[in-house]
This record gives structure tokens, sequence and C-alpha cells, in this order.
């Protein structure tokens, strides 16, 4: 596709309309939001259609008084409206959920009168979030964390937090560890964010802020059209673990199981389908354990949630993560069978394949029971994409023990593994286990059970070929000439499309299957127009 592109500043709650408004012209341009902080949308025109679009462009402005002005071609887009607002940056580690705390944390700052920079050189306020859950994450952060203090020590005026699970891991003596460091911040205290950082911008006092204290932690934030032009959001339903798996730092920094009102969560699922938001990811350590009995309404268990937000107007997609397979109930199986817009993925991590071994993880289930689950999982959505994570190397692994991890893998036949190296964290009980796996032995393994699932993948995406699918489609493809998309099941779909929007759900036709992603061919021009875009806005 060969396309001009062209950027405007927008208002923020205009971004749906003037996309919603400029992709219904028969694919003759896509808007995608470059920086939602700031407003700015790059309108990207089909071939031959850049003066028709930029007359629609001049009739928002004349019939409807939208505020819609180009950036200048020329050098970086100048900021008039945020001028003289102190700039932050957020440097994030780890899982979807720190993604989420990250969101949160940009939104308290941006709340409190700072703006987001694109680069953490132009920040004076410098937030790194990190993660704990293995050692070279560890090591990571600490890396980040030095890049950001060398800044600091250029320009000491710049506050700099450090926060996450480390952060929470290490407490107070990071303050003295780290010179730079201003602010400590543990993984429940990102809502108190701004106010710390006013604190030290105003008398320069450090302070390490790590309670794990569970009431009221965080709020439903709204209003605030940060996600718009996002085609995907997150709510994090639910926070820490009460589960204490033998291996695992996540209750000792994250705390004790807290799920929020289900009042909240749905509250913050209609804010992003007021912004564009197509598809809703629910998160939590464990999901299927989410229990709100509080307040009138009865008590609210995960299957009950999922059944309220399936029902949201605009909602396209719903999914969640992560699973714990003793928590995973028939009530929620079914919601597999009965959910129109419940996607039919799980990610259901098993850990290991040996009941020994599960045993000494305190996971709490075993091989013939996750067996099980997958079955019943299968019976109520035959199509069903199961993924999960597995770790090798647990002290007391022996061959044979990962001779049954390989067979479970072979069994259940996974869509896609995350694979782990069991890594030592000081504090878990594991950490005092003996019969330590030897690290060449534990990277041998891992190739192995890779390689594996390497051919699982690529056999299960060639599988395909030939079938058609439906993709959400969220932009342009990594090389860009395609847009890219995924399939319910979560599959990365590319494929080439003239009049595709991004947030349509489009019918495609799978031409290769790959092992990280599918080529696909579009259908919608042939058939006529696209699935749902009547529903779409
Ligand atoms: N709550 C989720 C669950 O129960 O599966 C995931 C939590 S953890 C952040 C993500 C994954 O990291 C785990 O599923 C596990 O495979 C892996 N993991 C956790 N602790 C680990 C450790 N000490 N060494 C290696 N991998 C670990
Ligand atoms: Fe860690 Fe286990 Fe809790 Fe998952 S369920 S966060 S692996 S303790």
């Amino acid at each position: 596709m060969e396309t001009t592109r062209r950027t405007f500043r927008v208002k923020r709650k205009d971004i749906h309309y003037i996309r919603t408004t400029l992709e219904s012209y028969d694919g003759m341009a896509v808007v995608g939001t470059r920086d939602p902080y700031r407003a700015l949308v790059e309108v990207c025109f089909a071939p031959g259609c850049e003066t028709q679009v930029m007359n629609l462009i001049r009739d928002l402005k004349r019939t409807e008084g939208l505020s819609i002005k180009e950036e200048s071609r020329k050098g970086p887009p100048v900021d008039r409206e945020e001028a003289g607002r102190p700039r932050f940056a957020v440097l994030t580690m780890g899982c979807q959920m720190n993604v989420y705390d990250s969101d949160y944390a940009s939104r308290c700052l941006i709340r409190a009168g700072y703006a987001p920079a694109s680069d953490p050189e132009d920040a004076k306020v410098l937030v790194v979030n990190t993660c704990s859950v293995r050692e070279k994450a560890e090591h990571k952060a600490f890396s980040t964390l030095g890049r950001m203090a060398a800044l600091k020590r250029r320009d000491p005026t710049r506050v700099l937090v450090f926060a996450g699970c480390v952060a929470q891991q290490e407490g107070e003596a990071l303050l003295k560890r780290f010179p730079e460091v201003d602010i400590v911040l543990g993984t429940r205290r990102i809502p108190h964010i701004a106010e710390l950082v006013n604190r030290v911008r105003e008398k320069r006092e450090r302070v390490a802020s790590v309670e794990l204290e569970s009431a009221g932690l965080l709020r439903a934030l709204s209003g605030d059209h940060y996600f718009s032009g996002r085609v995907q959001g997150s709510i994090t339903i639910m926070q820490g673990c009460n589960n204490f798996c033998s291996y695992c730092i996540v209750p000792y920094v994250r705390g004790r199981e807290q799920s929020r009102s289900p009042v909240q969560v749905v509250a913050e699922a209609e804010d992003l389908l007021e912004q564009g938001v197509r598809e809703i990811m629910l998160l939590g350590q464990n999901v299927n354990s989410y229990f709100w009995d509080e307040g009138p309404g009865g008590p609210v268990d995960f299957s009950a949630l999922l059944r309220l937000l399936d029902d949201l107007p605009g909602l396209a997609r719903l999914r969640f993560t992560t699973s714990h397979p003793k928590d995973l109930s028939d009530a929620l199986i079914r919601c597999f069978h009965e959910l129109g817009h419940l996607c039919g993925h799980i990610h259901l991590p098993f850990q290991a394949g040996s009941d020994r071994i599960l045993k000494r993880m305190n996971r709490r289930y075993t091989r013939e029971h996750y067996l099980d689950r997958i079955r019943l999982l299968r019976e109520a959505r035959p199509d069903v994409a199961v993924t999960a994570d597995v770790m090798v190397g647990f002290p007391g692994e022996t061959r044979k023990d990962f001779e049954e991890t390989l067979d479970l893998v072979r069994t259940v036949r996974f869509d896609s593994l995350y694979s782990f190296k069991y890594s030592d964290r000081k504090g878990t009980a594991a950490a005092a286990f003996d019969e330590k796996v030897d690290e060449q032995e534990k990277r041998a393994r891992l190739m192995e059970l890779q390689a594996l699932q390497h051919s699982i993948t690529l056999e299960k995406n060639q599988a395909l070929e030939g079938r058609e699918v439906e993709v959400l489609v969220e932009g342009a493809s990594k090389k860009g000439e395609q847009l890219t998309g995924r399939t319910e099941c979560n599959k990365v779909v590319n494929f080439v499309c003239n009049s595709c929007k991004i947030g349509d759900i489009v019918k495609v036709r799978i031409s290769k299957g790959y092992a990280h992603s599918l080529q696909a061919v579009d259908l919608t021009d042939s058939e006529g127009a696209h699935m749902d875009h009547a529903h779409y806005g």
C-alpha cells in the first residue's frame, strides 16, 4: 500500500469521532493515535485520496466546529497546549499487570498537571517500574535504574522514582544504595505517585513508600480519554496472590489477594468502550479466584463478572489472564460455550508435568486434574486455543520428571508456551530446597522443550491454512506494508487490505502458517461489507 501520512493535533475527546468519521469513507484513510496524551493523530491516506480526505477534515472543522490542526511537517511537533508542564517518562518491565500499573501511574501524573515525554532525556520525572519474578528481570531493573541515575546526575532537579516488584522487595535500603533515587514506590502505592512526586519537588525529601496494606487501592479512573485511539485495553480486576507456589516471589511483593468491586470493574470497562476500545483483557495473578461479596447484588465470582461484562454495548472481545488450574471451575468453563464475546483462548499455566514436582511447587493440582480441565474446555469450545507457562530445572527435577513435562506438552498440543528456567528467588520456599539442577542442564532442557513446542506450534498454524477466521485489526504490521491483527484464539495475522480500518473485525483466509504468525488474504473486498461495521463505535 503506497500511502502518505500527516499528523494533526485534535482534542482528546474528539479522537474517536474523527477516526470513525474519516474511516467510514470506503477505506480512504486510516487514523492512528500517534500520542494519546497529546492528542496527536496520524492520518494515513490511501493512494490518490489525500485531497478528498483533506476536504472532509475541512468540513469537520467548518460544519462541526472541531479543532483539527495540522502539525508542522518540518521537525518535531510543537507543543503549545502542554508547554510549561513538567514532563514524565515511565519505563516498564515485566507482565501485563505492570503495564496496567504504569498506565495508572501515568494517568495520576497527567491529572496532577504533568505531561508525558516521548524521551526520558526530556523528562523531569523518571519512573522505572520493575519486575522481580526471575533473576534476569531483576538485573534488567537495576541496569535501567543505572541509566536513569545517570540522567539524574546530569540534572539533579529531576525526580527519580523506582517502583514495582523490585522496589517492594528491597524497600528503604534502596535509598542508601542509590543516592539518585528520590522515591521507592511499592506495588500498592502507585495511586500515591503524584502526591509523592510533588512532595519531593517542593521539599526535596526522599521517601520509601512500600506499605502493602490492602483497603481501597485502585480507583476507577475515567473520563481522561487516555486510551482513545487504542483497540485493546486492560483492567486489573484483582491484586496480589494467596497461593504461595514455592518458587514464586509474587505473594511477597504484591501482597495478599484482593478483588476490586464489580462496580469499579464495569465502570472502567464502560470507560474503555466509550473511548473506542474494542477488546478488553481482565488481569490478575489468578483471576479464577476473583470474588466479591460486599454490598447489594449478592456475591460475584469470576464467571458472574464475565457475564456482567459480556453484555456491555460496544464490546467486541473479552479476554482474561492468568488462570490457575486448581480454581478453573465448571461454571467458568461453561462461559466458553455460552458467552458471545469471550474469546476462544485460555492461558492456563501448568508449570510441570510430573505430580512429584507439582507437589514440591505447591501447585495443589495433579497432572490428571490439569488434563481433565483441558478436556472439558475443549468439549465446551472445540476450537479453544490453549497456551501455558512451564518451568524447567525446578529443584529436584530429574530427567524422568522432565520427560513427563515433554509428554504433557505432546498430549495437550499447546498453541504456544512461555517456558522458563527455574530461578532462585530469595525468601521463597524453593530457594531453600536442595537438589538444585545444574545451569547447563536447565539450558539443555529448555532448548529441548522449546524445540518440541516450536514444531507443535508450526504444525498447528499450518493446519489453519485455507481456513476462514475473524481478525480484529490492530494497525500496521511490523514491516509496515500490511495490516496486522489477532484472531479470537490470539494468533497474529498479517494481511493486505485497502478498505479495512483499525478496530474492524474482518474475515480473512489463512494462506500460510508460520511459527509466530499467520499470513492471510482479506475476504471483505470480495464479500462486501466488513463483518461488524454496523456495530463499530
Ligand atoms: N500467576 C500466574 C500463574 O500462576 O501462573 C503467573 C505468575 S508469574 C509472574 C509468571 C510465570 O513466571 C509463572 O507462571 C512461572 O512460570 C514463571 N515463574 C515464576 N517464578 C519463577 C521462578 N522463580 N523462576 C522461573 N520462572 C518463574
Ligand atoms: Fe506466583 Fe503461584 Fe501466585 Fe501465580 S499463583 S502469582 S505462580 S504464587
